[in-house]
């Protein structure tokens, strides 16, 4: 039994190591894209929820699980999508957020925080709009969106007034 279970935690070790193609400082597992890595003998089911609907990474990553599970010596990998339930930014890890912010990309901020989602009772927000970004830089909050695309699909880009500097953030999604 124990052979099967480390087996299973070794797919698991493995899969959640391949990095995302779009956000390279951050594996699969950090940006909550892989769910459940299902070991059957010889055959390892992945399941992946992509960030996007029809986003293009979906077939590197694929590509990227198949290979880096082969080489740990799974001889049959199988990766499937699962769309439901979607993916959301708040699912990246704190871990992936530290990583994204260390690399001058700011992290999303929380969906289920804001108001008029969830069921609690609707916050009054007064002041700076609750989806600033705040300036991976210099952590200033005084940035505007120019533009809802980044160089990625799921990120947008910002300028900092305070540091001029341009930056991008991963969306809330
Ligand atoms: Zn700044």
């Amino acid at each position: 039994v124990s052979a099967v279970v480390e087996r299973g935690e070794r797919a698991r070790q493995v899969a959640g190591s391949v990095v995302d193609p779009e956000l390279p400082m951050l594996t699969l597992e950090d940006l909550g894209v892989l769910g459940d890595v299902e070991v059957m003998g010889d055959r390892v089911v992945v399941w992946i929820t992509p960030t996007y609907t029809g986003c293009p990474a979906v077939a590197t990553m694929r590509a990227d699980l198949r290979l880096a599970l082969t080489a740990a010596g799974f001889a049959d990998v199988d990766v499937r999508t699962r769309l439901s339930p979607p993916w959301s930014s708040d699912l990246i890890t704190e871990r992936g957020r530290a990583l994204l912010a260390a690399h001058g990309i700011a992290p999303p901020g929380r969906v289920d925080a804001e108001p008029g989602r969830g069921t609690g009772p609707v916050d009054v927000v007064l002041g700076a709009p609750v989806r600033a970004a705040a300036c991976p830089r210099c952590g200033s909050v005084r940035t505007r969106e120019i533009s809802r695309f980044g160089p990625t699909a799921c990120t947008s880009m910002h300028v900092c007034a305070s540091c001029a500097e341009p930056f991008e953030k991963v969306k809330e999604r």
